[in-house]
């Protein structure tokens, strides 16, 4: 076992160079289907749905940094995701964070219902409703922390442990924070999931998924599942995924360190009703998020007065790209109600606090004080409008 940082170990690990050629990049195997020299002695691979030489790179590569044993590719976070929550059967109930990313509660709430399997949304930071949300039925406890897009924090052990007593399974989904900044299965969980498009590849070029888990029963039933849908990622995007993966711990490292300075000055301006940011000491789950990660991520939500006050602060920003989607070398600011939770209804949105003032901000790897001073003459925009005194932060 690699025994260095997972800084080194980005670079430094099974996937260093290729046995046969010694190419330092892993080669693309763009193949559906592979030569069978006789029927008695299958090779390692068939068919590349059941498993592609570039696929396999990046699932060992992931399932190591997470300090699995076994990670899957997927088409997409939701592939992954969707594709877990079929490790349940008809019948069975789901206990998760009542402020989960919107695409999660739209395949828990409008599809897997249909299945009949039932689901209660709680407020994960509080222990007390998780357990009493839990039934004879429940087999899941799915996490989402720091939570999207308010940034609240469960404590994951705590949820795990909780979950083992009640013979339930705990799904972490680590998007925001990457097995660089928190890795769940350390602290008890039992699969890891990851939207890759976000921080894992980072460059706003390729959609996918992975999931991650140290059970075997967990990574048989998976395999099995990820070979019956078929949701899997190709052979070209998980090359890209994996040389994504190599700068990971820079970016991550340099933007979480902009992020925090950006989040300072956003919460000194008048206009600035709150700023979610975990890094904050007032923030209720600091301590917890102290305690079982690395780093506070790159990921920030502020709120505005009201939708005109988003409209004119959007329109007067320049740096950031405005759209869905986060962690990306460029900083990504996006309007929740309207984007990423615009498929949950406005009474669902209003109960987490996604209100329509609300943006999140995803910091990518500009020069910090550049992007201080875009958001200080975005907002002075919104306070000439207002009539209210101009300041700098
Ligand atoms: C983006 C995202 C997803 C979904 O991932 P896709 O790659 O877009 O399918 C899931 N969870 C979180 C936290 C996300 O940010």
């Amino acid at each position: 076992m690699n025994t260095h940082s997972l800084q080194t170990r980005l670079l430094h690990n099974d996937q260093k160079f290729d046995p046969q050629t010694g190419a330092v990049s892993v080669p693309i195997q763009q193949s559906s289907t592979f030569h069978q020299q006789d029927f008695d002695t299958p090779g390692d691979y068939d068919y590349s749905r059941s498993g592609n030489p570039t696929r396999t790179a990046l699932e060992e590569t992931i399932a190591g940094l997470e300090n699995g044993t076994k990670g899957f590719a997927f088409a997409s976070g939701m592939a992954a995701i969707s594709t877990a929550f079929m490790l349940l059967s008809k019948g069975d109930h789901i206990v998760i964070t009542k402020d989960v990313y919107g695409g999660t509660f739209r395949m828990i709430h409008d599809v897997l219902h249909r299945f009949g399997i039932d689901h209660t949304f709680v407020d994960m930071t509080d222990l007390h409703e998780v357990a009493t949300a839990i039934k004879p039925n429940t087999k899941l406890l799915y996490i989402e922390t720091p939570s999207n897009p308010t940034l609240e924090i469960t404590d994951i052990s705590a949820v795990a442990k909780l979950a083992k007593a009640n013979n339930c399974l705990t799904f972490v989904d680590n998007t925001f924070m990457t097995p660089a900044l928190q890795r769940p299965l350390d602290l008890g969980a039992d699969l890891v999931l990851h939207s890759a498009t976000k921080f894992i590849a980072g460059h706003s070029d390729v959609v996918a998924g992975l999931a991650v888990t140290n059970r075997k029963d967990v990574a048989e039933a998976l395999s099995f599942l990820q070979n019956s849908f078929g949701s899997i990622l190709g052979a070209h995007d998980c090359w890209l995924v994996l040389r994504g993966l190599k700068t990971l711990h820079c970016r991550i490292t340099q933007s979480s360190q902009s992020a925090a300075k950006v989040a300072e000055a956003l919460s000194s301006h008048p206009l600035v009703e709150h700023v979610y940011y975990p890094g904050f000491r007032c923030h209720p789950g600091n301590s917890t998020h102290t305690y079982q990660s690395d780093g506070y991520g790159a990921v920030l939500s502020f709120r505005l007065r009201d939708e005109e006050a988003v409209r004119q602060f959007t329109k007067a920003v320049e740096i950031p790209v405005y759209a869905v989607s986060l962690g990306a070398v460029e900083s990504i600011l996006s309007y929740p109600a309207r984007m990423s939770h615009a498929s949950m209804p406005k009474e669902e949105r209003a109960k987490r606090g996604i209100t329509d003032g609300l943006l999140r901000l995803s910091v990518g790897l500009e020069k910090p004080e550049d992007l201080i001073a875009d958001f200080s003459q975005a907002l002075n925009q919104i306070e000439r409008t207002a009539e209210v005194r101009r300041v700098s932060i």
